[in-house]
């Protein structure tokens, strides 16, 4: 499968979520490193935005809560590349009512290779790697060939003819 490359952009847009066992965690994580996030457009899931903008003052586009749709919104902006990077810690120690979005959210991540964290350490290596201080060209395989791909329906061929924005 062939690749295309799309740009991010020195300040990035940086998506942030923590399930509440994990809000103290990324809560100091951003304390820490609050001058360098100042740089970059920042958006977060309800709760955990509200946190974040009570306790340091950030500027955080808010969505909805992560359990009322906010996990799938994040999604929806990485399909639509409006979200270049994302912290997101999860409680693996704790089955959530909305598990099925967080497993939705970290697949598209994945489809759209972003770079995502979800601990403290790999979100420590994240923020501060060289790269994020200029453009970078993240490889995402050409989905062109999925789209115009073949498939049998209703027992007749169907073609789809669907065609992304990038
Ligand atoms: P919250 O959502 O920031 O509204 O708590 C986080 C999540 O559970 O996805």
């Amino acid at each position: 499968m062939h690749h295309k490359r799309i740009s991010m952009v020195k300040d990035k847009r940086i998506a942030l979520v923590a399930h509440d066992n994990k809000k103290r965690d990324l809560l100091e994580w951003a304390k820490y490193n609050r001058t360098l996030l100042d740089c970059h457009e920042l958006y977060a899931t309800g709760t955990t935005g509200e946190t974040l903008i009570r306790e340091l003052g950030l500027v955080i586009n808010r969505l909805q809560s992560g359990p009322l749709g906010g996990d799938q919104q994040i999604g929806s902006k990485i399909v639509s590349n409006e979200i270049d990077f994302l912290i997101f810690f999860w409680d693996p120690l704790e089955p959530q009512p909305h598990d099925t979005d967080v497993k939705a959210l970290l697949r598209m991540a994945v489809v759209w290779n972003i770079p995502i964290a979800c601990n403290r350490a790999t979100a420590d290596f994240m923020i501060s790697s060289p790269l994020m201080d200029g453009e970078y060209f993240r490889l995402v395989p050409d989905y062109d060939e999925y789209h115009s791909r073949r498939s049998v329906k209703n027992s007749g061929l169907v073609t789809s003819s669907f065609r992304a924005d990038f």
